[in-house]
């Protein structure tokens, strides 16, 4: 008999005495098991694990270069410095004389010399008083200020100083002003300023060449309460410089002040939080996106030139998408620009975004394929509706814009490839954040240690993936129609308004939607960090009186973190041979026990098969993959395929078969196979 037919025959007889004995002696050589992966087409009608573990490996790998792609990922414009000081004492404690103003307009000159990497501005500032007894304005600023006067051109005094290692300009006004009052005041600006910023901690801010790119806070100072506004700025750079903003450039003109410069007029008429510029010698190309536009600011290269017009056309799909789910696109145009990969990560700046080199040029021989551009796009896109629109001043959860904006992307994704691509992210993002996130570096998502990641990689696992998880859970918990309804009405609300939410708003407007609280899911993986960890034992009973098979399903439940617990809604699919049926049960206890009668002959148990939750599943019995109850071939199959397997990776890594979770398939997983083969549920007891 050879080898192969070996074990078929374990296969075939795996229940019955004899061949228990018989495989068991040749079941102990190692290199034999891995035979059993020729079975695996035969048996593929079973083998549901497999025939996704390719893909899922895939994503999981793909996922992880991207993390590594983004590994220098620094703290994005000078936006993340606010969110950063608001955690602050001083400001927590003292806002009232930080939080003085909130600009509604800027407007003035600026120059820019991409040569000397220095820019001098002159702009006014038009504002309201947000404090009552307010008698000065403070400011993050990041040039020198030379100069501060009134609209009518008298001087006021000024301070600077040092807040958590970032520059404050402190403004005195000639008398105090009241809350709601209005003020105006005119600034000059000049210098070279430090890109990238390392007050508190890294920003990136601004590049010169050869792709000038710039948070306009650079020379707009700032206020320490968001400010909300409008943008009329005539900002001169050298002729031949094509400029993109995320208002719209209206006119160029020679400028008056160097002959080899060009005036760029950008009007911003819709007001933001945030804007931003990048110049280079760009091609330009556009589309109609009715009653709005589509723009894209490309290097001029052959590649470049051959992607633009199907990137256009995704940016207009995508933004279509978004806003069918979402709520309507409310900025003038979107706008893309093409920059260096020093930026170290994509920018969704309101109406334009920044794309580094490399992620632009994916899918034309570079890193990646076409998808992922797509996905990349669909990501930044995203962020034009959280938070660009739907403006967020929770100071502690970054995720609602990452997580969000992640969840948005595999969402489109799903929609436009089809073919699991939600559920495979999902999948791959929850296995990544259960074994690639230490939990003394874990942190809750809505947290002020979500602030204080040192790790990017870390940041990016927990903010970006399990955000993206936990949004898409609580779109499965209370479904499409109230989710999709819910963030909707926010968007009603607050999207081009002076109108802000945080992680309480959002779960407000999510259990009005619902109906019901959704503590359930808030408190355990938004508040908290972990994920829940059942232990299931399968049983075949007796058939009931009607004469139908009935199984029993015993769940013990734990956390991987003391003190975090799950009562959730957890959905079991009993697949039988001939189909599944699916049971949603409260499992809100440490044990409990279902029994569910059901047709045909049972064949295994899947515990969450739509992959909704954050979890650990365990088989009772070991080695019992697939729970069904008993170990035979096909856990054998499933054991020989994943062997050698590790997270990350490897193809062929299941979690399903890393029974001791520590990342790899080795030879202890594959010894609970091999050794209980033929146990059943029974033998180990309930
Ligand atoms: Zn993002």
């Amino acid at each position: 008999m050879s080898i192969c037919c070996s074990l078929i025959c374990c296969y075939m007889s795996n229940s019955l005495k004899y061949g228990r004995v018989f495989c068991g002696v040749l079941m102990k050589a190692k290199w034999l098991v891995l035979i059993a992966s020729l079975l695996i087409s035969s048996a593929q009608a079973h083998a549901g694990y497999i025939e996704e573990s390719p893909k899922l490996n895939e994503h999981i790998e793909a996922n992880l270069k991207r993390v590594r792609l983004l590994m220098d990922l620094r703290y994005k414009g000078a936006q993340a410095i606010l969110r950063h000081l608001r955690n602050q004492p001083i400001l927590r404690q003292q806002g009232g004389s930080f939080y003085t103003h909130r600009a509604t307009s800027f407007s003035g000159d600026v120059i820019i010399d991409p040569q000397a990497q220095s820019v001098s501005a002159h702009i006014r500032i038009d504002g309201k008083i947000l404090e009552s007894q307010t008698d000065s304005l403070a400011f993050l600023v990041f040039l020198n200020v030379t100069g501060v006067q009134t609209p009518e051109g008298e001087q006021l005094d000024f301070t600077m100083s040092e807040l958590y290692g970032y520059p404050v300009l402190r403004v005195t006004l000639p008398q105090a002003k009241n809350r709601g009052d209005t003020f105006s005041i005119v600034v000059d600006l000049s210098g070279t300023p430090n890109c990238s910023y390392s007050g508190g901690f890294q920003v990136n801010l601004c590049a010169f060449s050869p792709i000038l790119y710039m948070d306009m806070n650079i020379f707009l100072p700032m206020g320490l309460a968001s400010d909300f506004a409008t943008a009329d700025l005539r900002i001169s750079i050298p002729k031949g410089m094509t400029l993109a903003a995320t208002g719209i450039v209206q006119g160029v003109t020679p400028s008056n002040a160097n002959q080899d410069y060009e005036e760029h007029h950008v009007v911003q008429d819709f007001p933001t939080e945030a804007r931003s510029l990048s110049a280079g010698s760009y091609d330009y190309s556009r589309i109609p996106m009715s009653p709005q536009f589509v723009g894209l600011y490309t290097t001029k290269d052959s590649f470049s030139e051959d992607i633009a017009p199907q990137v256009l056309v995704d940016i207009k799909n995508i933004i279509r998408f978004y806003e069918g789910i979402y709520g309507a696109y409310l900025f003038p145009k979107i706008e893309a620009s093409q920059i260096t990969d020093d930026a170290g990560a994509a920018f969704g700046w309101p109406a334009l975004l920044w794309i580094p080199d490399s992620m632009f040029l994916m899918g034309s021989g570079h890193y990646g394929g076409e998808e992922d551009r797509t996905a990349l796009f669909a990501h930044e896109l995203g962020h034009q509706w959280f938070p660009d629109m739907n403006k967020s001043n929770d100071p502690l959860a970054a995720w609602l814009s990452e997580g969000f904006a992640e969840f948005s992307s595999i969402y489109y994704m799903d929609n436009a490839v089809g073919n699991g691509y939600l559920q495979g992210a999902v999948e791959s993002y929850s296995l990544m954040y259960r074994y690639l996130v230490p939990v003394n570096q874990d942190y809750p998502l809505t947290s002020w240690q979500s602030q204080y990641v040192s790790d990017s990689m870390i940041y990016m696992l927990v903010t970006y993936y399990k955000g993206a998880v936990v949004t898409n859970m609580l779109r499965k918990v209370i479904g499409d129609d109230a989710f999709f309804g819910a963030l909707k009405k926010l968007h009603d609300d607050i999207a081009m308004k002076e109108a802000y939410y945080d992680t309480y708003k959002l779960q407000q407007y999510l259990e009005q939607a619902y109906g019901s609280s959704l503590d359930f899911i808030f408190m355990p993986f938004v508040y908290n960090i972990g994920y829940p960890i059942y232990e299931v034992n399968v049983r075949r009973l007796e058939a009931g009186e009607d004469g139908k098979g009935r199984v029993e399903v015993k769940v013990k439940r734990t956390s991987s973190v003391a003190g975090n617990k799950f009562d959730l809604p957890m959905s079991f699919g009993v697949v039988t041979d001939v189909g599944e049926e699916v049971h949603t049960e409260l499992v809100n206890e440490d044990e409990k026990t279902f029994v569910w009668a059901h047709d045909g002959r049972f064949v295994r148990l899947r515990v969450d098969p739509e992959r909704v939750f954050i979890k650990r599943v365990v088989p009772k019995l070991d080695g019992d993959v697939d729970i069904s109850g008993e170990i035979d071939g096909i856990d054998l199959i499933y054991g020989a395929w994943a062997y050698n397997g590790q997270i990350g990776g490897s193809y062929n890594f299941l979690s399903s078969v890393d029974f001791d979770a520590n990342g790899k398939i080795d030879d202890k997983d594959l010894n609970k196979v091999l050794d209980n083969f033929g146990k059943t549920s029974e033998e180990v007891g309930q």
